[in-house]
């Protein structure tokens, strides 16, 4: 009876978290229910947590005593990790946001792992609870160490991509031991009879070959393409934790991980679909090696202009579209562009913003600096929604942005960009180009927007360009005065 009671509560918390994580993640589709989705997600994870302490009082009066070193084990490790979560999460640049995100994807395949080892080590009651058990320290075990080479791909650590020949059979031949091992381990675990080592110690090469398949696997991946891969290993982490709950036979864990893998699948092949891309591509190629000499060489030459001109002319316009991108982001130049804008707006031009799916470095980035700076959501489009647009603006900034604004994604097949979606910039009436030199963007190739007839070029940090179309702006309005 009395173990009865904080079964039920357990139950219950872990349907109502369930609910929760569904709903939550419902309400992230669109900017402006996120906030509260990710809020009522995070209440369900609360609930299941602190459920998950009722265990205690759910087991005979025997048992309760050996729980009790557990549960405070789980309280340390609870602070410890909270603690540094809130504080680095309250610490990061939105531009590091893809760092960070890899870093907590690859803790949360080590703890699927972890629970999946506790399973193998420990007793347990059936042939499938094993085999579950196995594919999820796999799965865990690759997500945790790909995620780690990952984070330290985006943060530097790592520069280049470590690419040798004949790699992907090494890889291959390392995923064929980890799975001849996880094979053994199952034989000697229901035969009885241990194969030339103890299943302790091939438990432990089985976590060894899967951690540096992971580490393999990752390492010849370009940095750029990083986002793409840590969405993999987001659902790969989710498939895990998923198996970790069947394992424990805990069904909030078990919906947790799978709405967490079908997201991340569904995400990778969106972002995989938006760069025209197959997932294959991103992660067996080597995305913009060689693009210089494969794409068509431009002719023209780039017309630069001043920021106060530039920002002037767009005053004076009656629709402008503003395309932001990578650098606005690396510029940090958010806040500046709605102040901006407000100016515009005040003197009766009409402002919208244009979105492209894989603008920036992650996905929605720029939907969340923009959110940020605090553009209303009514100002803000998707690319599908307002590409039309583009051929009646009279203006159109592109700001800190070039890959997502590339004809050559329309015209040259030669690009490594053909065939993606892009924002119909060069259609505008007029075209202002922020960006500090002659860089490239992500994909390694030139702009032939740079080049057109309407198109001119506002070179310079995007933030500190911004505070000069501002100024220019204002001191219009003083003149008048
Ligand atoms: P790009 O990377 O194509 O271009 C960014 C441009 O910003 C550069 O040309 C650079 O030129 C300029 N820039 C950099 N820093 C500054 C600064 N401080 N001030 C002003 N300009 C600056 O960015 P896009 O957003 O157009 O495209 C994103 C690319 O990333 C796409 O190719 C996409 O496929 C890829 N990608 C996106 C992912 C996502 O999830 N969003 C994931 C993986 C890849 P300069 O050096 O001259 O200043």
């Amino acid at each position: 009876m009395f173990t009865l009671i904080p079964q039920l509560v357990i139950g219950s918390a872990d349907l109502a978290a369930a609910f929760l994580f569904l709903f939550g993640l419902q309400r992230m589709s669109s900017p402006a229910t996120a906030l509260s989705g990710i809020s009522m997600a995070g209440i369900g994870m609360v609930a299941a947590v602190l459920a998950s302490f009722l265990y205690v009082f759910s087991v005979s009066d025997a048992a309760r005593p050996h729980l009790m070193t557990n549960v405070a084990l789980a309280l340390i490790a609870l602070a410890l990790g909270g603690g540094l979560a809130w504080w680095s999460g309250r610490k990061v640049a939105m531009t590091a946001m893809p760092e960070m995100v890899a870093l907590y994807n690859g803790m949360g395949g080590g703890a699927a792992a972890a629970v999946a080892a506790v399973e193998l080590f420990g007793t347990r009651t059936s042939g499938t609870t094993l085999g579950v058990a196995l594919l999820g320290a796999l799965i865990g075990a690759v997500s945790m160490s790909g995620s780690l080479i990952a984070w330290a791909k985006l943060s530097g650590i790592l520069s280049k991509p470590l690419r040798v020949k004949g790699q992907q059979i090494a890889n291959a031949a390392v995923m064929l031991v980890t799975l001849a091992v996880g094979g053994a381990i199952i034989f000697a675990t229901l035969s009885g009879a241990p194969l030339l080592l103890p299943t302790s110690s091939w438990i432990y090469i089985f976590f060894g070959c899967a951690l540096l398949f992971g580490v393999l696997m990752t390492l010849p991946i370009g940095g750029a393409d990083m986002p793409v891969v840590i969405s993999i290993y987001n659902a790969l982490t989710g498939l895990a934790v998923g198996l970790g709950g069947f394992v424990l036979q805990n069904p909030a864990l078990m919906i947790a991980g799978m709405v967490v893998g079908a997201a991340g699948l569904l995400l990778t092949l969106l972002m995989a679909k938006a760069m025209n891309r197959s997932v294959a591509n991103v992660v067996f190629t080597n995305f913009g090696e060689g693009a210089k000499h494969a794409a068509r060489t431009i002719k023209g030459s780039l017309r630069p202009v001043a920021a106060s001109d530039a920002g002037i002319a767009m005053r004076y316009a009656a629709k402008v579209i503003i395309v932001p991108g990578y650098g606005l982001a690396a510029a940090q130049g958010q806040q500046k562009l709605y102040e901006f804008v407000k100016l515009l707006q005040a003197a009766g031009v009409s402002v919208r913003f244009a979105i492209h799916p894989v603008a920036g470095r992650m996905p929605g980035q720029m939907d969340v600096l923009l959110a940020e700076a605090g553009v209303p959501y009514d100002m803000i489009f998707q690319l599908e929604d307002i590409n039309d647009d583009f051929a009646t603006a009279d203006a159109a900034l592109v700001i800190g942005a070039n890959d997502v604004v590339n004809p050559a994604a329309r015209t040259d097949k030669s690009s490594p960009i053909f065939g993606m979606p892009i924002l119909n910039v060069d259609k505008a009436n007029q075209v202002f180009v922020v960006k500090r030199g002659e860089g490239k963007g992500y994909a390694g190739i030139q702009n032939a927007l740079f080049y057109g007839d309407n198109c001119n070029m506002v070179y310079g940090d995007a933030q500190a360009v911004l505070v000069q179309m501002i100024e220019a702006v204002r001191g219009l309005g003083a003149a008048a005065a």
